[in-house]
């Protein structure tokens, strides 16, 4: 088997330690007899597990022990609804600080199912034609049950390196895609939510980080499995967790706090990350939508100036095994993502295709 760089958006390459452990232990964990995925979510080796996941994270995140962290599944959508249905009284409203595709992904599920959401759009375009993030628009109103912002756009490569002032209010946030990519003081936070399959974990597992005092407030017809409090009160055992991807998540905190933690990362993803743009920055053959200021530092989105090479762009990568540049099918192009597993290598082979292709058809 040659390799493959795999820059796809999720599910997403995972770090090969982590990958080779889980290989190992999969059909014999622990010298039990039986593999990981064929154990009971309530045996005492399991719960094992599932204690040692949450503590690596408390402990790379610097979560306080004010916050509860729920495993849970239902993904990043199913957290759209669970926001609303547990923050979101009938007769209140919250506000949507939308900066790309999957803040506007939230207020919709809000808007149209669950109650008042206040849209605010929160990008504008510069004298370059590059979108930006307005600060400046996120302006909570008064009562407001909570603001929401997703930190990384993954389909728009856009990021916010700044939060909002909200004051009292909560801010609740989407970080799916940027979650253990740079430090984060989590007390800036009414919750945060993510998806496992950009960057921690295979896809089925989301987490909320949530402060206690929020937990508690849901609607009576709020499903027992998106219900804070119910998962917090059964410590996410309420119904049966994806034990699998629960485990992986484990594997990768202690990837992570075994290189370095969270600002080693950070560290690597601003170095991974300027490299790709630098180079892009003074090639005019590429283009980048993305004011400089807010660049994703791992969802490198970028178009050909002619775009009618786009298909033999993608076919010569594929023909050297670098997989998953297309751009998100909303918004076309094309997309790198180096989350946190992506070595600085495998953007070196990036830079180095990129500027192959440039220069044969130039
Ligand atoms: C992928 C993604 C989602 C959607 O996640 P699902 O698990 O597919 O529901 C939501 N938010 C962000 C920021 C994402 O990157």
């Amino acid at each position: 088997m040659t390799k493959a760089w795999n820059y796809g958006a999720g599910p997403s390459m995972l770090p090969p330690e982590v990958m080779a452990q889980a290989q190992k232990e999969f059909c014999d964990f622990n010298n039990l007899g039986i593999g990981i995925v064929e154990m009971s979510h309530r045996s005492a080796e399991y719960m094992a597990v599932a204690q040692e996941a949450e503590a690596l994270l408390r402990e790379i995140m610097n979560i306080p022990e004010d916050y509860a962290v729920l495993f849970e599944q239902g993904g990043g959508r199913g957290q759209f609804a669970a926001v609303p249905l547990n923050l979101l009284p009938e007769d209140g409203h919250a506000d949507y600080f939308v900066t790309g595709h999957w803040s506007r992904c939230a207020y919709k599920e809000c808007a149209e199912r669950y109650g008042k959401a206040i849209l605010h759009e929160c990008t504008a375009k510069n004298e370059q034609g590059q979108i930006y993030i307005d600060y400046s628009s996120m302006q909570v109103t008064p009562g407001s049950s909570y603001a929401y912002v997703c930190l990384n756009e993954t389909v728009n490569g856009i990021e916010m390196f700044e939060l909002p002032d909200t004051g009292e209010v909560p801010l609740i946030a989407d970080m799916s895609s940027d979650i253990l990519t740079s430090p984060i003081d989590v007390r800036r936070f009414g919750a945060i939510i993510f998806g496992a399959q950009k960057n921690v974990a295979p896809a089925g597992l989301t987490v909320t980080i949530v402060r206690r005092d929020l937990v508690g407030k849901a609607r009576k017809y709020c499903p027992s499995v998106l219900d804070w409090s119910v998962l917090s009160s059964y410590d996410s055992m309420y119904n049966t967790p994806n034990t699998f991807a629960w485990y992986m998540a484990g594997l990768a905190f202690k990837w992570i706090k075994r290189i370095g933690g969270v600002s080693a990362l950070e560290q690597r993803n601003i170095a991974k990350s300027r490299l790709l743009y630098g180079y892009m920055e003074q090639e005019p053959f590429y283009q980048l939508p993305i004011a400089p200021e807010c660049r994703s530092r791992v969802n490198c989105v970028f178009t050909l100036k002619d775009e009618s090479l786009n298909a033999e762009f993608l076919k010569q990568a594929a023909a050297e095994r670098l997989i998953g540049l297309k751009g998100h099918k909303v918004l076309g192009g094309m997309r790198a993502s180096i989350y946190n597993a992506m070595p600085l290598e495998g953007v070196e082979v990036l830079k180095d295709f990129l500027t192959r292709f440039a220069k044969a058809h130039s």
